[in-house]
């Protein structure tokens, strides 16, 4: 009976696939006001519709601007719901889909709450790879699977193995020499976990790793894109059937536009980075959108990672987050723009400039 019920969750699991099979979903998370910004009576300018959980409001000067997600999460929305509608999405690299998963928002908006949490409510990585294990540990007979796990951050267009002996040694991206157009990354760490305390020592390491180098760690993470990769390959024993699958789980720099006037030497590179390789995303998406056959991946070391998880039979989603406050208005209209655009965005064969 068991068997059966595991046999129709995977049918309703691949059936939400096919439906969503080419685009890219668009999630939006709205955080709370917390108790300082109630206090400096910061004031929320965001709605939502009780019927209807798939738009946002925003009020601006009495006028009302409408955004359409695939759903939205208000304040209220507990960590285990937001993992709910990612989850599917997450055992499908188990069938052997690469998927990716983006937090994209300005900084405060909540982009390492929804995709790390905190330790008393963790968020989607530790989730994402508890519900691996389960699945793994239980699945259909014959099926035996390997999840292996690296973590790597990207600031200033450059590439840190944090799960590496030495984290400050920089890593390159290049094409395996097969033929098969796959990238890899020489030298990046890769941990084969089997339990959840295995889990719990990859994050710890890679926190370890990520503070060691910086001396504002807040500053850093908000400057910098946080990409957890997970590699889950399947074997048949009776078939001999092999699978391969890859969760990319992305928390995004801040999407601000950080000003350039004024910023010198490191804080101008910075800044010059971050446009750089967030522009790079949205002009990656703009030539998926417009089904461009040339798509520049290589533009940014992001989306040249993130390639094979951007195009073909891939799955994406964005979980766009957003501030409730009006004090962030402009930031929050510009990412709920960027959200509708990225929702029209239809995946197609890898095509780069290659
Ligand atoms: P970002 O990563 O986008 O810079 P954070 O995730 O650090 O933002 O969130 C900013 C602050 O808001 C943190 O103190 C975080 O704990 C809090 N926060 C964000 N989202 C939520 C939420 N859904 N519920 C409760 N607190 C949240």
């Amino acid at each position: 009976r068991k068997y059966k019920r595991e046999m129709n969750l995977r049918k309703k699991c691949h059936n939400e696939l096919v439906r969503l099979k080419g685009n890219i979903r668009v999630l939006c998370r709205v955080r709370p006001v917390c108790q300082e910004e109630a206090d400096a009576e910061g004031k929320s300018v965001v709605s939502f519709d009780s019927d209807d959980d798939a738009v946002l409001y925003l009020s601006n000067k009495g006028k009302s601007m409408a955004f359409d997600m695939d759903k939205v999460f208000p304040p209220q929305a507990t960590q285990a719901e937001v993992f709910q509608e990612v989850q599917s999405l997450v055992t499908s690299c188990m069938d052997g889909y690469n998927v990716c998963i983006f937090a994209y928002g300005q900084t405060g908006s909540g982009k390492t709450y929804t995709m790390e949490g905190i330790p008393e409510d963790p968020g989607i990585n530790q989730r994402a790879l508890r519900l691996l294990f389960s699945e793994v540990s239980e699945k259909m007979p014959d099926w035996h699977y390997t999840i292996t796990v690296s973590m790597v951050e990207i600031y200033n267009e450059t590439l840190r193995n944090l799960l590496g002996d030495n984290p400050s040694e920089k890593l390159d991206i290049k094409m395996c020499p097969d033929g098969s157009g796959q990238l890899y990354v020489p030298g990046l760490t890769e941990f084969t976990v089997e339990s959840v305390e295995d889990i719990n020592k990859v994050f710890e390491l890679g926190h370890m790793n990520r503070a060691t180098a910086c001396t504002n760690l807040n500053e850093h993470s908000s400057r910098s894109h946080a990409l957890l990769i997970v590699n889950v390959a399947g074997f048949n024993s009776s078939t001999g059937h092999r699978t391969s699958g890859k969760l990319n789980l992305v928390d995004l720099a801040g999407s601000e536009r950080i000003s350039k006037s004024g910023a010198e030497g490191s804080r101008l590179r910075e800044a010059q980075c971050i446009n750089k390789s967030l522009s790079a995303l949205g002009d990656v998406i703009n030539a998926l959108r417009s089904r461009h056959s040339h798509v520049p991946f290589r533009n940014s070391r992001l989306t040249y990672l993130l390639q094979d998880s951007l195009s073909g039979e891939s799955k994406t989603l964005m979980l766009v987050q957003v501030s409730p406050l009006d004090s962030n208005i402009i930031e929050s209209v510009c990412s709920l723009k960027f959200a509708q655009r990225v929702r029209t965005v239809e995946l197609g064969p890898a095509s780069s400039s290659r």
